[in-house]
């Protein structure tokens, strides 16, 4: 049964409609066949960026859709719950055009936003190093100043779609401490740029993880976004946004799981009765199911806050919180409901709970979550 999702506009039912059917026609016919041989979705992306898909909550001035965040995020969510792994790049694209329609100056945006937001070019997000991950003011990767623009030297980790992606939202250090990091837009074949082998992941198989390394990159001052210095900043701003992206893409992996735990236990019978009639069974998928409306409300109450523009950081990082560790639950308690089967690769829901693992570690661990709630309870 699809969600029955309350949304704000005609436009974000036909929105959820036209996602839905991508789902069933694009998707779905592919994603387990890329998920086992870890092999790269071409077209997928292209197919999502001439539907609209890629670009829903940016301005329609610059070629986005314009759609509140409450719309995009349920449709995030309805992607991820047929394939996590393009839902995360979909969420990361999102994420590294951020600094540029926030802090980049009106030339900036006219000359790189189109072609960003029109879903023919995607983005990564370039923050962490080998020592720099939760804290990344520790990132070391040097932009120096030199005429008319820096020279990049260094090496990034943890880059999702690295090697694929058209442009890299980087961050590199330009000065000493927190306030000496700034943020910079780099095209993707930017000479003196190269890319590590993808990393063998646990999951989101399809879409490359990989290292970037800086060896006299040479790009020029126009590609700064923000003052120098800024960076950490706009780093901490876009992932406001990105970690309810992340919410929405594990609320969306907790309720495939939940689908499919309900079908199996309306199907499967034991000692003469379905196992959903079993009460120990059936208690266990209620609280699934509680889990993951708890998990959308709480990026949907988040997502709005950010919709009236009110501060929302607190709220999101709440949102990544609940909804992520729902996810892990969900999914790993629909592996039990299915039994046996549930360890194999023949249904799904093995792949989810490898998915949903990773969703509290990255866009800040659940421990930074924690750490940035509790600093906001502070009086
Ligand atoms: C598949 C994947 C995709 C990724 N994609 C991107 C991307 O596109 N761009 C990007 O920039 N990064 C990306 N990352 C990196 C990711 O954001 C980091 O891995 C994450 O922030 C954690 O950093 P770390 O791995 O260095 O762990 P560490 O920071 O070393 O943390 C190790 C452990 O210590 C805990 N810990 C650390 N500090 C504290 C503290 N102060 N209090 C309590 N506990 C603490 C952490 O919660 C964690 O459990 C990705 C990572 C993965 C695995």
């Amino acid at each position: 049964m699809p969600v029955d999702r309350l949304l704000p506009t005609e436009e974000a039912h036909d929105l959820i409609a036209l996602t839905r059917d991508i789902a069933d026609k694009v998707l779905d016919p592919i994603v387990d066949e890329h998920e086992k041989s870890e092999t790269y979705p071409e077209g997928v992306f292209a197919q999502l960026g001439e539907a609209g898909l890629l670009s829903l909550p940016q301005p329609e001035e610059w070629g986005g859709g314009g759609q509140p965040y409450e719309v995009y995020l349920q449709v995030l969510e309805e992607i991820a719950a047929r394939w996590a792994a393009v839902a995360v790049a979909v969420s990361v694209h999102s994420l590294s055009s951020h600094p540029l329609l926030a802090f980049g100056t009106e030339e900036q945006k006219q000359r790189w936003l189109p072609q960003m937001l029109s879903g023919t070019q995607i983005g990564a997000y370039s923050l962490s190093e080998p020592q720099a991950g939760s804290d990344a003011a520790a990132l070391r990767c040097a932009a120096t100043k030199t005429d008319g623009g820096y020279v990049l030297n260094g090496a990034k980790s943890w880059i999702t779609h690295g090697g694929r992606a058209d442009f890299y939202t980087l961050f590199a250090r330009t000065g000493e401490g927190s306030r000496g990091i700034s943020c910079f837009l780099v095209p993707g074949d930017q000479a003196g740029l190269s890319f590590g082998k993808p990393e063998e992941k646990m999951g989101l198989h399809a879409v490359p993880t990989t290292s970037a390394f800086y060896d006299n990159a040479r790009i020029d001052d126009d590609r700064l976004i923000g003052d120098e210095g800024q960076g950490l900043q706009i780093a901490f701003s876009a992932l406001d946004s990105g970690r309810l992206g992340i919410a929405a893409v594990a609320t969306g992996l907790a309720q495939a799981a939940l689908d499919e735990a309900v079908k199996y236990a309306n199907e499967r019978t034991t000692f003469g009765r379905k196992i959903i009639d079993h009460q120990g069974l059936g208690f266990l998928i209620a609280d699934m199911a509680a889990a993951v409306a708890g998990a959308r409300a709480t990026y949907l109450d988040a997502a709005r806050r950010r919709d009236l523009n009110q501060p929302y950081s607190q709220q999101a990082s709440v949102a990544k919180l609940v909804a992520t560790d729902a996810a892990m639950k969900v999914t790993t308690d629909a592996v039990q409901v299915l039994g046996g089967v549930g360890y194999t690769r023949d249904f799904r829901v093995e792949r989810y709970m490898r998915e949903a693992k990773i969703t509290q570690i990255f866009e800040g661990t659940n421990q930074i979550q924690r750490l940035v709630i509790a600093r906001g309870l502070t009086s």
